[in-house]
This record gives structure tokens, C-alpha cells and sequence, in this order.
């Protein structure tokens, strides 16, 4: 292939994909199906279930468009191979153009079908006479009552645009790109299957547990699916959701940063080297909690790889020397710390020094030692 028709391809194809997948860069541009159709597809708010059997068609005839597309650009790109008379055009290129063709064709016609009868064939209608088997032809009640319940300013709503979780009060939602997931409450049961922990690190910037959850329903219409939901949502969705949820996983749950830190917090511990308890000393219990022992000492570590980068002395941000016995445990010592830092910047929390809780000594996360009893 010769440059440009290969920047074409590359640069196209590139496109295509971020459009499919929406990163949040087309997003602000405003590269999406939603936004690029917005006057034909209607509200969101006041037509739920009209909204996205629309905006789920559109979108598979937009996508289906693509490699069409992409003849047509190759049309312009490389003149010389494709525009002489179709039959001169060379094999490969035929190939190209009837998978091309026959997809996007394909997709206007079960776009057609679905669209017959008052969009009677379309999945979401299906899936809404699945739930009401006694009467399949009063699906178009139950889509209101939908369409009612999702104006309501207490759904729970979670998730990005292309696998967004909502939950009214007798629904659980997943907006997917060419459907959209659906159980009733009264019919279903979530269990939280995985748990993804992004740790905390200098350069991300959001520390968080990623929770993927399943929805099984009794109704034997309704296919199960599974959504994805960061811990701190978690205890929003329990409080909007009747139905049970399991723990299959048994995951811990963490639900805020704070509790996520916590887990990265004693990691790091594991790297410090250990204190440990001159003979005769006994481990308190912890001051904080009352119930763990206080296996927390600081100890004045860090001026070795500090040393280095700063220019010596005491400055504001460097730290000192605590005397104090051992009067924390981990986890008091791990909230404290969290609980003193910029809330909207975890990204810092690292890095940063506190003041040691009881006599202000400034410490930093290479400073705080695990003490090991003598015995
Ligand atoms: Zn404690
Ligand atoms: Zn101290
Ligand atoms: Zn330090």
C-alpha cells in the first residue's frame, strides 16, 4: 500500500474506533451518535423507551456505515486504484465493497423490520413483552410506566454513556450501545461477581474499586447481564435497590477512597522495615479503636532518599523525629492519614507528610513502621 492511501486507512480506522468506543475527548467534541442525531432522536427524560429503540437503530446504522465509508475514502484517497470502472477494479477491492455494501444494507433492513408495527420487532420492545406475558400487546403500558418512573429525580444512575446503570423504582437498566438490558426489581437478583482495584499511585489519579456485578431475573425473558460500578456508588445503588444482592465473590467492599487508600496504605507498610519493641514493652491496645493491638511506631526514615533531591535543613515540608510509644494500629493510622489530605487530589496522598496524631511531628508514609513484639 503507498502512503496516503495507508494514512487513510490508518487515520479512518483510528477514527472509527474512538467513535464506537467514545473516549471522553469525542465526547466533549460532541462525536457522538446521541449528539450528532440529538434533533431526531427526542428526550432522553421525557421518552426513555422511544428514545433509545431510536437512538440503538441509529447507531447500528451509523456503524455499519463505516467500512462503506471507508471504500468511498479510498475512492478519493487512491484514485488511481479504484476509479476505474467497477469491473477493472482489482479483486481484493470487489471483496471490500460487497461485505461493505451487504452490511450496511443488511443493517437497514433489520433496522426496517424492527421498525414495523410501531417498532413492535425491536429488542427493547421484546424485551418489554417478555415482562408482561399475560398480555404481550400491552408492552406499550409498561414502556410508560417506564418512561414515567425514569423522570423521577431518585433513579440511581451510574456508569458512562456506552454502559450506563439505571435504577428506578421497579427497574434495573443497563444501557448498552445497540440495546439496552432490563430486569424488573420484583424478578431479579444482582450478586457482585469481581472486584478490580485500581491502587493508588502518584499519576492516577483516581484510585478506585471497580465492581462488576450480575442481574439474574426469575423471568426466564429477561437474559441476565452484568454491569461495572465503582465502590463509593455502591452504597447509593443498595439504598434505590429492593432486590437482594449476594456477594458471591466475597469482595470487600470499599466504600469511599479513604477505605481504598487503606488497603494501599498497609502495602506500602509491608516495604518499610520493622520495629521492634524493646524487651520488656508490651503492645497497648490501639488508642483509636480501642479493639487492635498499637503495632504503629514512626520512625524517622526517609531523610536517606530525601536527602538527595532536597537542599537540606529543616524545612516546612520536611519531616521529624516522633518520640512517641507505639499508640496506633494500622488502620486508625492509615484514616488519619487519609483523613488529612486534599480529598479532591488523591493523586498527592503518597507523597504528602502529616503530623503525627499525637505530638504534631510531621511523617511521611516511608516513616511509618510495623512494630514486631519481641516474643
Ligand atoms: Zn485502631
Ligand atoms: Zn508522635
Ligand atoms: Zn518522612
Amino acid at each position: 500500500m503507498e502512503t496516503p492511501q495507508l494514512s487513510f486507512t490508518l487515520g479512518y480506522w483510528v477514527f472509527c474506533f474512538c467513535f464506537v468506543l467514545t473516549p471522553n475527548e469525542f465526547r466533549s467534541a460532541g462525536l457522538t451518535v446521541q449528539n450528532l442525531f440529538s434533533s431526531w432522536l427526542g428526550s432522553e427524560h421525557l421518552g426513555f423507551v422511544q428514545y433509545h429503540i431510536r437512538r440503538s437503530s441509529v447507531t447500528l446504522l451509523v456503524h455499519s456505515a463505516m467500512p462503506l465509508g471507508y471504500y468511498l475514502g479510498m475512492c478519493v484517497a487512491a484514485p488511481e486504484l479504484l476509479s476505474k470502472p467497477l469491473l477493472e477494479v482489482e479483486d481484493g477491492w470487489h471483496i471490500v465493497l460487497l461485505v461493505a455494501l451487504s452490511l450496511h444494507i443488511g443493517s437497514w433492513t433489520l433496522v426496517g423490520y424492527w421498525s414495523l408495527w410501531k417498532w413492535e420487532n425491536h429488542p427493547i420492545s421484546l424485551t418489554l413483552q417478555r415482562h408482561t406475558p399475560a398480555a404481550p400487546s400491552g408492552w406499550g403500558a409498561l414502556a410508560s410506566r417506564l418512561n414515567t418512573e425514569f423522570r423521577a429525580v431518585d433513579k440511581f444512575t451510574a456508569g458512562i454513556h456506552g454502559a450506563r446503570v439505571i435504577v428506578t423504582d421497579s427497574w434495573v437498566l443497563k444501557v448498552n450501545t445497540y440495546s439496552v438490558s432490563m430486569a424488573l426489581q420484583s424478578q431479579c437478583q444482582l450478586s457482585v461477581v469481581q472486584s478490580r482495584q485500581h491502587h493508588f499511585s502518584a499519576d492516577s489519579a483516581s484510585p478506585t474499586q471497580v465492581l462488576t456485578l450480575r442481574v439474574d431475573s426469575t423471568n426466564p425473558g429477561a437474559r441476565p447481564f452484568h454491569f461495572r460500578l465503582h465502590s463509593t456508588e455502591y452504597a447509593d445503588l443498595r439504598d434505590k435497590l429492593r432486590a437482594p444482592i449476594r456477594n458471591e465473590a466475597n469482595v470487600a467492599i470499599y466504600r469511599s477512597i479513604s477505605d481504598v487508600f487503606l488497603d494501599t496504605f498497609r502495602a506500602h507498610l509491608q516495604d518499610n522495615p520493622p520495629y521492634s519493641l524493646p524487651s520488656g514493652q508490651e503492645l497497648e491496645p490501639c488508642i483509636g479503636c480501642m479493639q487492635a493491638p498499637a503495632n504503629i511506631k514512626l520512625v524517622k526514615l526517609c531523610e536517606l532518599e530525601d536527602s538527595g533531591v532536597q537542599d537540606g535543613g529543616h524545612q516546612d515540608g520536611d519531616c521529624q523525629r516522633c518520640m512517641c510509644r507505639p499508640m496506633w494500629c494500622v488502620s486508625c493510622m492509615g484514616r488519619w492519614f487519609a483523613s488529612r489530605q486534599d480529598q479532591q487530589r488523591p493523586e498527592t496522598w503518597l507523597r504528602s507528610r502529616v503530623p503525627c496524631p499525637t505530638c504534631r511531628a510531621r511523617f511521611c508514609i516511608l516513616d511509618v513502621c510495623v512494630v514486631h513484639s519481641p516474643s
